[in-house]
């Protein structure tokens, strides 16, 4: 079965369901250990009005990694996770704190997937300081996943992703930086705007002289219905299941189960009353409401090779 420990460093907010608050449940419900790291600790997402709260700064990013190292629970994690950061600098860190893990780890023969979600922004609207994009394109450079949405991967690539040509350009390019597997998890196009389709492009990238030789990579793609309205969080519950999926499946499974739990996700929050017309506070993710379906969801998502 292997070991089911993660370092989740993802933001915390008192209400609601987004970053850590929204992917430690599903996993602990998959039987993880989810070591979190609260990159800010604030009453609600930022959607709200009002937020309140505090942000981690550098220094107290290395003074908490600091004790988990000074006790040994660095080497424990299989994975790390990142989300939420928004602050260069800490960003910047994590690529170091991977590096540590992996050489730990590697002493060990044991192996790290670090789950990359360059959380920046959505719809064409940033919620991150424009100096996060520089930091993300170094650190994307390190993931084994990045899971951007059409918007951070546009943010990062400098592709604007239309349709399913661009984003192939767009993965293309995490690739070249070297990304072993993308996903870019919604675009809607012109064409299908009652549907949003995804693309998964994995590849397997030999070191050779520090040249990075990529070989073909493998794509996937498919299609969810959209819902029309706004809902935060889903890129958390995605990255999460997706995480926990992996650890049993091949890739392309775990993605149609994880696009799977946030169609049946989606659909509990609407039954709720969070339909796209509602409340921030209505559309807030039932994600504790039927633990049934984060496991097993009943929506059949197909992925197909391309
Ligand atoms: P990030 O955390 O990277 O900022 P995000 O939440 O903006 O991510 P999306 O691609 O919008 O990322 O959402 C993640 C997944 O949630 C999508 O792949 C899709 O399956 C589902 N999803 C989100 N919003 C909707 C919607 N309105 N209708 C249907 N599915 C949705």
């Amino acid at each position: 079965q292997g070991e089911k420990t993660i370092l989740s460093i993802q933001s915390f907010v008192t209400h609601g369901y987004v970053g850590n608050k929204a992917a430690t449940f599903p996993l602990q419900l998959h039987g993880f250990d989810v070591d979190a790291i609260n990159t800010v600790s604030v009453s609600n997402h930022s959607g709200y009005p009002i937020i309140r709260g505090h942000r981690m700064d550098l220094q107290e990013y290395e003074t908490l990694m600091e004790g988990i190292r000074a006790n040994n629970f660095l080497s424990s994690y299989r994975y790390l996770l990142t989300g939420y950061i928004n602050n260069p600098e800490i960003i910047l860190k994590v690529s170091e704190t991977l590096k540590e893990l992996r050489a730990l780890r590697e002493k060990e023969g044991k192996e790290v997937t670090f789950f990359c979600d360059t959380v920046m922004g959505d719809d064409g609207i940033m919620y991150c300081k424009p100096e996060v994009i520089e930091a993300y394109r170094e650190l994307i450079k390190f993931a084994d996943i990045a899971t951007p949405n059409y918007y951070e991967a546009g943010l990062l690539s400098g592709i604007n992703i239309t349709d399913m040509e661009s984003a192939i350009k767009c993965v293309d390019w995490f690739h070249a930086q070297g990304t072993k597997t993308v996903i870019i998890k919604s675009f809607r196009t012109k064409e299908e705007p009652t549907q949003l389709q995804f693309l998964i492009s994995s590849i397997k990238i030999q070191n050779d002289d520090n040249n990075k030789v990529p070989a073909t990579p493998r794509r996937w793609t498919g299609i969810v219905p959209y819902h029309e309205g706004r809902y935060t969080g889903t890129g958390d519950l995605f990255a999460a299941s997706l995480l926990a999926f992996s650890h049993d499946h091949p890739l392309e499974i775990a993605v149609g189960k994880a696009m799977a739990v946030l169609q049946d996700t989606i659909l509990e929050t609407r039954k709720e009353g969070g339909d796209g017309n509602s409340s921030l506070a209505s559309r807030e993710l039932r994600v504790t409401k039927s633990p049934n379906i984060l496991l097993n969801p009943v929506t059949v998502v197909v992925v197909k090779p391309m």
